[in-house]
C-alpha cells in the first residue's frame, strides 16, 4: 500500500470490542467512509482520512513502523507494546492524543476462589498468566513483589484449572468470565479505556492542519454524548439561585420573555447529565416550563 503524504490514515480494529464504537465516533465527526467490513482498507467520500482495518494488537507497531497516522486502541494494549518496547531501545512509538469514552475495562489479579487472600504479599511465589507480562511485571515490582510470570496468548482464564498457573492477570469489564471460571477479582493492575494514538513520525502540514480539525470535532463528539440544551422560564429575582442548579452549565443566555415582565427565559447548554432530579430541584426554585433537548453537534 502506498500511503498518499495527503490522506490522513488511522487504524481500527477490524472486528473487536472497539470496532463499532471506533467507526461510529469517526461517523460523528462527520467522515463518511465506503467501506464493508471485509477489506482491509476503506476510503473517507468526503474528508481525507482513510482507515486500516487490522486486529488491535497490531496498532502500536504500525503507528511505530509510520504505516498510518493514527490509531484507535486500549490502553492496555498501547501500554503493553510501551513498556516492552522501551525495555529493547527506549525509543517511544506514539504519543497519546485523546482518551475515548468507550472499551472501559481493566487489567486485574484473579485467583481461585477457593484460594486463601488476605493481601498482597500472597502472590509472592505463585505463578501469574497473563497476556500482558510487561504491565504485570511493572505492577509486581512497584509492589515489591516476587511472582512467576508465565506468559501466555490466549485463554488465560483457564490457567489455573489446568495447572499451568495459581493466578491470572487478565482483561475484565463486568467480571462474569472470571465468575464462570471460579476465579475472584483481588487486584486491579491498571484501568483502560479506547485512545487516540499518533506515530511518533512528523505528518505533511495539510495532515496537521486536518489533523487538529479532527480533534476539534472529536472533543464536541465527546462532549456532546452527555450535553443537553435546557430551557426553561424562571423569576428574575431568581435567575441566579436557578443558573446555579443546572448542572455543568456555562453562562447561561437570559432573554426577556413578552408580557411577562418578572419573568425571564433562561437557556443554557448543560455539559453534565440532567437528572429528573436536577429538574425537581430546579422547579423548587421556581422554574417553569422546563424543557430539556438533546445536542446534536458542538464545536468548543
Ligand atoms: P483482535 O482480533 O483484534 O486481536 P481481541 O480479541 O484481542 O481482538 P477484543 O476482545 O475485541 O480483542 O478487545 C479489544 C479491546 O477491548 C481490549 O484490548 C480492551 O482494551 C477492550 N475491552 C473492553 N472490555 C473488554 C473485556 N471485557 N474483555 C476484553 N477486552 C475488553
Ligand atoms: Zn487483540
Amino acid at each position: 500500500m502506498v500511503r498518499d503524504p495527503n490522506r490522513l490514515s488511522i487504524a481500527v480494529q477490524k472486528s473487536g470490542r472497539l470496532s463499532d464504537e471506533s467507526i461510529a465516533l469517526l461517523k460523528r465527526c462527520g467522515i463518511r467512509f465506503a467501506f464493508s467490513k471485509d477489506q482491509l482498507f476503506c476510503y473517507g467520500e468526503n474528508l481525507p482520512i482513510d482507515l486500516l482495518l487490522v486486529r488491535d494488537d497490531d496498532i502500536p507497531q504500525l503507528l511505530r513502523d509510520n504505516v498510518c497516522d493514527l490509531g484507535i486502541v486500549g490502553q492496555n494494549v498501547a501500554q503493553e507494546y510501551a513498556l516492552s518496547n522501551a525495555l529493547r531501545n527506549g525509543s517511544s512509538a506514539y504519543t497519546e492524543l485523546r482518551r475515548l469514552d468507550f472499551g472501559y475495562c481493566r487489567l486485574a489479579i484473579a485467583i481461585p476462589e477457593a484460594l486463601p487472600f488476605a493481601d498482597l504479599d500472597d502472590l509472592n511465589g505463585r505463578r501469574i498468566a497473563t497476556t500482558y507480562p510487561a504491565i504485570t511485571r511493572r505492577f509486581l515490582d512497584e509492589n515489591g513483589l516476587s511472582a512467576e510470570i508465565v506468559s501466555l496468548s490466549g485463554s488465560v482464564e483457564i490457567a489455573p484449572s489446568l495447572g499451568t498457573a495459581d493466578a491470572i492477570a487478565d482483561i475484565v469489564s463486568s467480571g462474569a468470565t472470571l465468575r464462570a471460571n471460579k476465579l475472584r477479582e483481588v487486584a486491579t493492575v491498571v484501568q483502560s479505556s479506547a485512545v487516540m494514538l499518533q506515530s511518533a513520525k512528523p505528518m505533511s502540514a495539510a495532515n496537521r492542519e486536518f489533523l487538529d480539525r479532527l480533534l476539534l470535532r472529536i472533543d464536541g463528539a465527546l462532549q456532546v454524548k452527555e450535553s443537553k440544551y435546557v430551557m426553561l422560564h424562571a423569576p428574575r429575582n431568581a435567575v441566579e439561585a436557578i443558573s446555579r442548579l443546572i448542572p455543568g452549565a456555562e453562562t447561561p443566555s437570559i432573554l426577556p420573555l413578552a408580557g411577562h415582565p418578572d419573568k425571564v427565559a433562561l437557556h443554557a447548554v448543560c455539559t453534565e447529565t440532567v437528572l429528573w432530579e436536577h429538574l425537581e430541584s430546579l422547579k423548587e426554585a421556581g422554574a417553569s416550563s422546563i424543557l430539556v433537548l438533546p445536542v446534536e453537534k458542538m464545536l468548543l
